[in-house]
């Protein structure tokens, strides 16, 4: 039997607030990925709890600074509840939600204007918060706040857990398992959308770009592999700190790696990819000295299937390592151009729908 078989007894004189909570707990401990986490835990609070609006944020710098004073604190909106978001937005950092991002604590307070109260939870990480959970417009008795954050807590045990397992060992960005589950939500979640946000879809694209490192088995065979191990945890940190909170990043396997680029159409993230493969090329590892890298980007379709997505960027990809390496292959243009034949949709793409 499993977690997901056990259901509560249905009894007449139980708290019902009492049951949607353990309803809650039990939903939260079968998820086995953290986007299917998250849902499921703001699906059945916004089920029982009487509030005008969930959002969810995600936090960043937090790790880097002690005194934190909103200008070197990022992060974004991820989630809203009231309204799909196709794009994370930036936060802009009040006093409470700096106010709780800062110490930890969970702030209630009544703003003008507002009906009812807006509570803001913190979601802990390694020793710092890494989200907030904004309730606003809420209507609770006394009580509720406590729950709510001891639900919190289980909530970010079981992110916490699984994200280890979502990350690779060495480099820390999401490893190829997470890669396979994100890409797969994207292009199904776009592909479902209503009326309103279809057009909203419609208007941004997102794209998948490939990395490979050119000549990389070099460095084993001339260094050891200990130092090729060095030059993949650098480059990774190169990668974060070149592409955007909103953008997710993995190593897609030995020296090869990958990027969705959230919001943006394939013409335009040849710049912002040939940014970053110039500043590989200007970075000198210790000892080894410097190393470059060839990329291939391509559209990812609402509706179309995964593998036709990687197809078409791997495709790419392989046009810059044939073509000379440290370089970075769209493929729409390489196909417009006529350097490429169009990789026909695989069978299965139907599905989605
Ligand atoms: P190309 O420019 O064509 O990409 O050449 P390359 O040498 O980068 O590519 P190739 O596929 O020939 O070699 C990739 C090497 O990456 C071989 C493998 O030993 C090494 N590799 C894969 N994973 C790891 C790892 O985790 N650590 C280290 N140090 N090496 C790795
Ligand atoms: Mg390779
Ligand atoms: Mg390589």
């Amino acid at each position: 039997m499993t977690a997901r078989d056990i259901k509560p007894c249905p009894q007449n004189d139980a708290d019902p607030l009492l049951i949607s909570y353990l309803d809650a707990i039990v939903a939260l401990t079968c998820q086995r990925e953290a986007l299917g986490l998250t849902t499921s835990l703001i699906d059945s609070l916004c089920q029982h709890v009487r509030a005008e609006r969930f959002r969810l944020l995600a936090v960043s710098n937090l790790d880097r600074n002690d005194e934190l004073d909103g200008s070197n604190l990022q992060g974004a909106v991820v989630r809203d509840w009231l309204e799909p978001l196709s794009v994370p937005v930036p936060i802009r950092y009040d006093q409470d939600l700096l106010a709780c991002a800062r110490t930890k604590n969970r702030i209630s307070r009544k703003l003008p204007g507002m009906k009812g109260r807006r509570l803001i939870l913190p979601i802990m990480g390694v020793g710092h918060v890494t989200a907030m959970l904004v309730i606003e417009g809420m209507r609770a008795v006394g009580g509720e706040d406590e729950v709510l954050a001891r639900l919190l807590q289980i909530f970010s045990n079981q992110l916490y857990l699984l994200s280890r397992n979502e990350l690779d060992g060495l480099t820390g960005l999401h490893n190829r398992q997470s890669f396979d589950e994100r890409i797969k939500h994207l292009v199904l979640s776009a592909g479902h959308r209503d009326r309103r946000a279809q057009s909203y879809v419609a208007a941004q694209q997102n794209c998948l770009a490939l990395f490979d490192i050119d000549h990389f088995k070099m460095v084993n065979d001339k260094f050891g592999h200990l130092y090729g191990d060095e030059v993949l945890v650098q480059f990774a940190r190169l990668m974060s700190r070149a592409f955007r909170h909103q953008d997710m990043m993995f190593r897609y396997g030995g020296e090869e790696f990958a990027v969705v680029l959230i919001g943006i159409a394939p013409e335009a993230s040849v710049p912002v990819l040939d940014s970053f493969r110039r500043s590989l090329e200007a970075y000198e590892f210790p000892q080894i000295g410097c190393k470059t890298v060839s990329i291939g980007v391509a559209c990812i379709t609402p509706g179309e299937s995964v593998d036709t997505t990687i197809n078409r960027a791997d495709k790419a990809l392989y046009h810059a390592k044939l073509n000379g390496r440290n370089q970075v292959c769209c493929y729409e243009a390489l196909v417009a151009e006529g350097k490429l034949a169009p990789v026909t949709v695989a069978t299965g793409d139907i599905e989605l729908f």
